[in-house]
């Protein structure tokens, strides 16, 4: 079966077909920097270094464009409220450019560790002010935006086509809104492209409305037209970005170009603790810096691959222990035949169907990047591969290279989780943590005995591995220390 996706424009799987037979140009909404990113963040994106890494396995060159929003972004994520990055710089004591820069490197620190791929070109949106206000003039030439009092706003029922991503009507959109009584807007359903700035405010440019700074949607137009051309094949991002970001992202391009903006919509699902979407104004989000102090990132990485993109994914400490104990189980194999391999040099061969295999994760990955699917074949792979290890008659080195290779490309490149790619993401730190309580309650019990020299051993031989103790009032907690600390 070839590659089929599902589309959100048809609400369908669609067969794959880039606009060019052999490259793939990609876009997907980057973060807005004003934060630790969380686990929620690293669903979308290691949702779509999957998808990117897939389609390099099966041969495309993918131009991959991923945004940085450091301006513009509204509190209430619509034409309302405070710049995210002003208010928080204000509790920073920073500049707002301080603050973006700090919580970028923040990003691709945590997207590093998680083996994400950096994207080919990562513009932001403050770099890219003239290419925002040159898209907005070309929509007031094509009477679709109108000047209000020095902002500039799309008029939405002048563009016919709005509302075809998410599907609804302008009735429900108007069901919706506030009432805003003092409001410059036409329609309650327009939304901002430039907005004038008040007097204080520290982001502003000049522009040909008087001195102001972009809404939030325009930028993901004009960058990802930049690098990419006017139609391109896939745009990603989070689904609460379906309304209204993608959808306004639509209009402005297809407004200002009359061309088809995007071939293939594609929309990660969230991350939920209790049922209930993981978020930073929510107050329930866990922070990947936190997540890491606990779980590796490998483990993190193979938590989340363990569900489907589109699927929501449930956090809890439980579901994260059991993603630790199934990636040890991979690594395990794989270390397994490394060892057989180092040992053995002839042997008879074990009647694996490597060809089976692979066919079997293809299948899944055609299938919408079944990522679940994929590993429950790798499941079943890894234990057909400890029977026949635990046979006794030696497998040929030739079979346990090739079983090795199977491993290091299909789970380590193309998932990503690096196994038997020198990039391990795991194996440095998969330490039981029934074992460690184990470690931690018999120092107790030296250190109530006064036996300092054997419990500073034990937290030495554990610090040596990764693992930090913390003596408190309440008992002795651990952390992980990441590598490079
Ligand atoms: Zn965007």
């Amino acid at each position: 079966m070839p590659l089929v996706l599902y589309n959100t424009l048809s609400r369908t799987k669609e067969p794959f077909q880039p606009l060019h037979p052999d490259l793939v140009r990609m876009y997907v909404c980057g973060p807005t920097v004003y934060g630790d990113s969380h686990l929620g963040h690293a669903k979308s994106y290691i949702s779509f270094d999957v998808i990117v890494r897939y389609l390099r396995f099966l041969g495309y060159r993918v131009l991959y464009v991923q945004n940085i929003t450091d301006v513009g972004h509204l509190t209430d994520d619509a034409d309302e409220g405070e710049d995210k990055l002003v208010k928080q710089s204000r509790i920073d004591r920073m500049h707002p450019m301080q603050l973006a820069d700090m919580y970028t490197r923040s990003y691709y620190d945590d997207m590093d560790a998680l083996n994400v791929v950096r994207p080919d070109i990562a513009p932001r949106a403050s770099g890219h002010i003239t290419e925002q206000i040159t898209l907005i003039e070309t929509l007031l030439s094509r009477d679709l935006a109108y000047e209000a009092n020095g902002s500039v706003y799309f008029d939405v029922p002048h563009y016919a086509a709005y509302g075809k991503l998410s599907r609804r009507t302008l009735d429900e959109m108007n069901a919706g809104t506030r009432v805003e009584v003092k409001s410059e807007k036409r329609h309650p359903a327009d939304f901002a492209l430039w907005k004038r700035a008040e007097p204080g405010h520290i982001m502003r440019w000049p522009s040909p409305w008087g001195e102001g700074f972009p809404g939030w949607h325009i930028e993901c137009s004009a960058m990802s037209m930049k690098y990419l051309g006017e139609s391109f094949d896939i745009h990603g991002g989070g689904l609460e970005n379906q309304f209204p970001h993608h959808e306004c992202e639509i209009a402005q391009s297809e407004g200002a170009t009359g061309r088809p903006f995007v071939k293939y919509w594609l929309h990660n699902n969230m991350v939920t603790v209790d049922g209930k979407k993981m978020g930073k104004s929510l107050g329930n989000f866990i922070t990947l810096k936190d997540a890491f102090a606990r779980w590796t990132p490998g483990v993190v990485r193979f938590f989340i691959l363990q569900s489907h993109y589109r699927s929501t994914l449930d956090f809890s400490a439980e579901a994260l222990e059991g993603a630790a104990k199934g990636l040890g189980k991979l690594v395990n194999t794989m270390r397994n035949v490394q060892q057989a391999a180092a040992a053995n040099t002839t042997g008879t061969p074990s009647g694996i169907d490597l060809e089976k295999h692979h066919q079997a994760f293809l299948t899944a990955m055609n299938d919408d990047f079944n990522s679940p699917l994929a590993i429950a074949g790798l499941f079943d792979l890894s234990r057909e591969v400890n029977q026949a290890l635990g046979r006794g008659t030696p497998l040929a080195q030739e079979e346990l290279n090739a079983i090795e290779t199977f491993f290091a490309t299909h789970a380590g490149e193309v998932l990503g989780l690096g196994i038997g790619t020198g990039r391990e993401l795991s194996t440095s730190q998969s330490i039981d943590p029934e074992l460690l309580s184990l470690f931690i309650s018999l120092r107790a019990d030296l250190r109530r005995e006064k036996l300092w020299g054997l419990s500073d051993k034990i937290r030495d031989g554990l610090l040596a591995l990764g693992i930090v103790l913390e003596d408190k009032k309440e008992g002795t907690a651990w952390k992980r220390v990441s590598a490079g600390q």
